[in-house]
């Protein structure tokens, strides 16, 4: 009799060489193939009848072939079935379907499933390219008979080919539960599946793969059903479960207790420029909470774009400073680790105390990395500021107290930070900041081997910024427009998607904010020689005589370096135009930062390098070329770069010829509202979490059945319990359930998520 660790192969149905199949798709064990949950279901006891369909609608049917053909037009093969009921008939049509030949057969019953469309021959619907089963019928096994016809059927998603697609699943898994029965141990302790009325394990199992006659099927096909719950809540108690583990014992690590005495509050009287807001005196306050407790802090700062951040890190920064340890920072590019650097020094400099700092990033030659070695590794160093070079140089603090970095290099650094200090320090403490606005229960679990502060609170004298949609045919206004505003004394950010011309043929590039920003929001562009041989004339039309492109076929993608040189000799001549892009040497980059911060350049040509973190107050207007290829959390990031002093700001998103159904949610998103936090929700709604999160490059956890947009509430109940569970000593549940939940949270955590150790 399987158990859920037996390995797959010796399921019955299941040999060593579909068990090689299964291994690739991550099913490795019984149990995971049993919480491999069909992803729809169809209503096979009263099926719909074909005259009830409506246009438009998606739509599950059974009915008779009456005949098939495969037909070769000149445009391109179609396989064309037609299926009947009574005297309604529907049509399907498959395109490059020479492999359904010999398929079907009249009289044959099909279930079929896709979108209904209206018909132009005949009054009756069609169906074009359906997802279909033939069913069986009197010559095939009862078995199959059973679990396909006269029933609600769970459809899967093929586990590999048309040999384990729904059907084979179906029999295994019908199968595998038969021989388990009454064997399926629960997990949860019975106490908590009473409280929170939760289907037990074995029978939620059941249900959710062969639902009992009259289950909903709307709430079958939104996972709602109470068997579908447990199985969520399961997943996300485990997960919290561990979360909660580990912060427990982070905060049983030894660390360092640092003092906020009168000497270390003078201290940062002295260099704060302004009066903090109450966010801002709020997450300081937990945070220097946690820096005075002699264990290890793990902190996320979470605040939107603009609400200040920055300060309240540099804050923290002093604490470790006075005490007379190091402290260190960590920006996700060179050009921000140079601002925050020439910022820390400004601020600073306001002090009575000389502070020594150092600026430390990839690109610095040899001579000056060394001596910025030596000064941290001989603890001259007290303020570091750098990029990731910080680890990667192998830099040796001599007496770290303080880390902050970027959400983008979490996880290289609550691994790696170890390597900073000497081995007989102590280990320092950890602030994380990210601008990634998510809603708390999401940040608390994402991040939920942190502690969380939300800034929550802009920085006074904000007005709102403007914001609207101009088609690319309309850029001459914007043009104009942001001469007035430099003639009034203001900046300007022009953005473009691309460094260099390309051709409009690539796909969208829907960046995700939370990949680091040269990566994504530059992809490698061949260089402009080849791309653009013998069309040098195209590069620099006179803007007048600029049409639309027609159908946006081949036309151009306006691009930063073309872009930079047309404004400059066209619409913008005269004025101080800019270009920054991650192409240019780090050395070029900075200059052209500075000169921008300084004022000396009005408009700034960029690509998205300016993304994060860049804060020149006195910039007014952010123009996004081709905002239709930008991704929700990068429009906002980028309209984050303006706003950020007392003057009425802009934001101009210019489009182009072609825009998606989804960009134009985006886009309408933005100009609608400024909160970073709903655009967030529609952002997370739109791309999924796995995208959103960019789960598998943050090696967070692939959930098998939670979602963690559609299951929040069931989240957080999850948390809730976990963290009763690992308060209450000795734990909810007798002893052997207990002992069951601490063994299947090591299984969940070992094989399911493989999250990283934090520190
Ligand atoms: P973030 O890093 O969160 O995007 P910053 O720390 O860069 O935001 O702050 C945004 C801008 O607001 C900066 O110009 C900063 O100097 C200013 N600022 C921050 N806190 C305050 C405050 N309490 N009062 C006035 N201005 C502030
Ligand atoms: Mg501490």
């Amino acid at each position: 009799m399987p158990g859920l660790d037996s390995p797959v192969k010796f399921v019955r149905g299941v040999g060593p060489h579909v068990s090689e199949m299964l291994a690739a798709k991550g099913i490795q064990t019984a149990e995971d193939l049993l919480y491999h949950l069909p992803f729809r279901y169809e209503d096979r006891q009263n099926p719909r009848s074909l005259d009830e369909l409506k246009p438009g609608e998606t739509a599950s049917v059974i009915a008779e072939v009456r005949g098939a053909a495969f037909l070769r037009t000149r445009r391109m093969p179609l396989f064309e079935l037609t299926v009947g009921q009574g005297r309604h008939a529907l049509k399907c049509i498959w395109f490059h379907a020479g492999y359904l030949e010999g398929k079907f057969h009249a009289g044959q019953t099909v279930a079929l499933y896709g979108k209904i469309e209206p018909s132009r021959s005949t009054s009756n619907f069609k169906m074009i390219q359906p997802q279909f089963e033939i069913l069986p019928d009197s010559s095939d096994d009862a078995e199959t008979r059973l679990l396909e016809v006269g029933r609600i059927t769970p459809v899967y998603e093929s586990l590999g080919g048309a040999r384990l697609a729904s059907r084979w699943q179906r029999k295994v898994i019908f199968n595998l539960l038969d021989s388990m029965r009454g064997n399926v141990p629960e997990c949860l302790p019975a106490t908590m599946l009473g409280r929170l009325d939760l289907t037990n394990r074995e029978a939620a199992l059941r249900e959710v793969h062969f639902p009992r006659e009259g289950t909903s099927l709307s709430q079958l096909q939104s996972w709602a059903t109470p068997a579908h719950r447990r199985l969520i809540f399961e997943e996300l108690f485990f997960l919290e479960l561990g979360l909660e583990l580990k912060r427990r014992r982070m905060r049983e690590r030894a660390g360092i207790a640092f003092a906020t005495n009168d000497k270390v509050r003078e201290a940062i009287r002295e260099v704060l420029p302004f009066h903090p807001t109450a966010a801002q005196k709020r997450t300081l306050g937990e945070i220097v909470t946690d820096m005075r407790a002699p264990n290890p802090m793990r902190r996320l700062l979470q605040g939107d774009v603009g609400s200040g951040k920055t300060i309240v890190a540099l804050q923290a920064m002093l604490v470790a400073i006075e005490n007379g340890y190091q402290a260190a920072l960590m920006a996700p590019t060179e050009i921000l680790a140079t601002q925050h650097f020439l910022a820390a020094r400004k601020l600073l400099e306001r002090s009575s105390r000389r502070y020594r700092m150092v600026l430390l990033t990839g690109s610095l030659d040899e001579d000056r990395k060394r001596t910025s070695r030596g000064l941290i590794n001989r603890g001259e160093a007290q303020l570091v500021i750098g990029t990731h070079a910080l680890i990667e140089e192998k830099v040796e603090f001599d007496r770290l107290g303080l880390v902050v970095v970027d959400e983008q290099h979490r996880f290289g650094v609550l691994q790696r930070f170890k390597l900073m200090k000497k081995p007989n320090q102590p280990e320092p403490d950890v602030l994380v900041m990210t601008a990634t606005p998510i809603p708390r229960t999401l940040a608390l679990s994402l991040y939920g081997d942190l502690d969380v502060s939300i800034l929550d609170e802009l920085p006074p004298g904000r007005t709102p910024i403007v914001t609207r949609r101009v088609p690319e045919e309309r850029s001459d206004d914007v043009w104009d427009f942001v001469r007035k505003q430099v003639a009034q004394g203001r900046q300007a950010y022009i953005v473009y998607p691309v460094i260099e011309g390309s051709s409009d043929d690539q796909p969208e590039l829907d960046f995700s904010h939370d990949e680091p920003a040269a990566a994504v929001s530059e992809p490698a562009t061949t260089p402009a020689k080849t791309v653009r041989k013998g069309k040098t004339a195209n590069l620099f039309p006179d803007i007048s005589g600029q049409k639309p492109s027609p159908k946006g076929k081949g036309a151009e993608l306006r691009s930063a370096v073309a872009m930079h040189e047309k404004l400059r000799t066209g619409p913008l001549a005269g004025l101080r135009v800019g270009l920054l892009h991650g192409r240019l040497d780090a050395d070029d980059k900075e200059i052209i930062m500075r000169r921008f911060q300084r004022g000396e350049i009005d408009v700034l040509v960029s690509t998205t390098v300016i993304e994060v973190g860049v804060d020149v107050p006195n910039s007014t207007v952010m123009v996004v070329e081709h905002a239709e290829r930008f991704g929700l959390a990068q429009l906002h990031q980028l309209r984050g770069r303006v706003g950020r002093g007392a003057a009425k700001s802009y934001c101009i998103l210019i489009t182009g010829p072609r825009v998606s159904e989804q960009a134009e949610e985006r886009l309408n998103a933005m100009v609608r509202t400024q909160d970073g936090f709903e655009l967030a929700e529609l952002d997370l709604s739109m791309r999924g979490p796995g995208e959103f999160f960019g789960t598998r490059q943050a090696g967070l956890p692939d959930f098998r059945v939670a979602n963690l947009v559609r299951d929040r509430a069931l989240l957080e109940l999850a948390k809730l319990e976990a963290e009763r569970f690992a308060t209450v000593t000795p734990g909810e549940g007798t002893e052997t359930e207990r002992a069951r939940v601490w063994a299947r949270l090591r299984e969940a955590w070992q094989r399911r998520y493989g999250l990283v150790e934090a520190g």
